[in-house]
């Protein structure tokens, strides 16, 4: 695992394994079992500083701090939708916008997760792709979404499920993602059940297998179309992954305790909603652990051309898939006031998005005062 450092020299402790943890320990000269305590202070009670840790000897907190710093988002924004949707805008150290979006229903809260600074997929349909790929997110990022908005949010807003469908591919960012996953599923730190957290991803067909032998959570797999010419046309990562790549891959995963993998389909209507797609969606199901979620695509001003079904072919879509044996679903439009609603991330209302610059470089002043080097996060472009 690569270190996250400052150029103060610092190491991002937040980005490291609880293993990772004991060994930097152990070089300070200290007891490996002290790491669990660190760990715990770090993601269980959510500290800002080494010395609120007051289990651990004043010495080795000391050390620490040389060695080491406590990261966290800055919130930059908490706007709420009149459904009761939540978007966090945060800064990064080194200033670059983030957003989680907290969606609460009758059973569940689910926080919709970030896993880089825009995208490099570049999807037509999405708004995220417009930005590029700014950069991966460091596994504390990753992390801490959920850590900070815990803390924001009172007992009742509990954080019931983790999706990673914010910003970004997160199969994009493997690296970072493993970890981070680690801190979500583990009982000393966020410890959230493998049952509740799904990974969404374009279909990046090795890291897909990578993650599905690393770690049980749940696959989402944003399918999109039906044939690899209409794929192609609204995917390119299809050129890369073909479609039926994808499909094998997808059939011969090894999924753990039964589980099924979700095939997102955004509807757009004349593009890939004709009651032939709903015919060719069936088979391509086959042989495969699946369920079908229908998304209306969320209509916005810079895709100007592309448009949502009406009601009736949505429903008629998913009458056909239910009928001929595909579990299917119709995702309700949640957040679309503050642009929080799928394929919006990282679009905000310009007049406010002015207001979050002007912060957001006094952030990134501050952070270059304190020798933060925004150039360690190189990336390699895999499109
Ligand atoms: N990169 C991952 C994680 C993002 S999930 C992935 O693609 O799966 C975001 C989901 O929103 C994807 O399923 C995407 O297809 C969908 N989406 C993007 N733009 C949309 C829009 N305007 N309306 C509805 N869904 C959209």
């Amino acid at each position: 695992m690569p270190e996250f450092r400052r150029a103060d020299g610092r190491i991002d402790i937040k980005s490291l394994t609880l293993l990772e943890i004991e060994a930097a320990l152990t070089g300070l000269g200290s007891e490996r079992f002290r790491a669990l305590q660190v760990y715990k202070w770090l993601w269980q009670r959510g500290v800002r500083e080494f010395d609120e840790m007051t289990n651990v000897a004043k010495a080795v907190r000391a050390s620490l701090a040389e060695r080491f710093y406590i990261p966290f988002l800055d919130v930059v924004a908490v706007q709420k939708s009149i459904d009761g949707t939540h978007k966090f805008l945060w800064a990064t150290e080194d200033g670059h916008r983030i957003e989680s979006v907290m969606i609460p229903d009758d059973e569940r809260n689910t926080l919709c997760v970030s896993s880089q600074v825009g995208c490099a997929m570049a999807c037509t349909f999405c708004l995220t792709g417009d930005l590029g790929l700014r950069r991966h997110l460091k596994p504390s990022e990753i992390a801490n979404q959920p850590l900070q908005v815990r803390q924001k949010l009172d007992e009742q807003a509990r954080i019931s499920n983790i999706v990673m469908m914010g910003m970004g591919e997160p199969l994009h960012n493997l690296d970072n993602l493993l970890p981070a996953l680690e801190i979500y599923l583990d009982e000393q730190a966020l410890n959230f059940s493998h049952r509740k957290i799904t990974v969404s991803t374009v279909g990046l067909v090795p890291q897909l297998q990578k993650l599905a032998e690393a770690l049980p959570v749940n696959l989402a797999v944003s399918l999109n179309a039906t044939t690899e010419e209409q794929r192609r046309q609204v995917m390119p990562i299809t050129r890369k992954y073909s479609m039926e790549a994808l499909l094998a891959a997808c059939r011969d995963l090894p999924l753990k305790h039964a589980k099924r993998i979700t095939f997102e389909y955004v509807m757009m209507a004349g593009v890939n909603d004709s009651p032939a797609d709903a015919v060719r969606l069936v088979k391509l199901m086959r042989g495969i652990k699946s369920k079908v979620n229908l998304i209306p695509y969320n209509e916005n001003p810079d895709r100007p051309t592309i448009r949502r079904p009406a009601d009736a072919v949505v429903k008629g879509f998913q009458h056909h898939l239910v009928t001929h044996g595909i579990q299917a679903s119709v995702r309700v439009t949640r957040g679309r006031d503050i642009s929080a609603a799928c394929g919006q991330l990282g679009k905000a209302d310009p007049d406010k998005a002015r207001v979050d610059e002007d912060r957001i470089q006094a952030i990134r002043i501050r952070r270059e005062g304190e020798g933060y080097d925004a150039s360690r996060f190189a990336f390699d472009d895999i499109v």
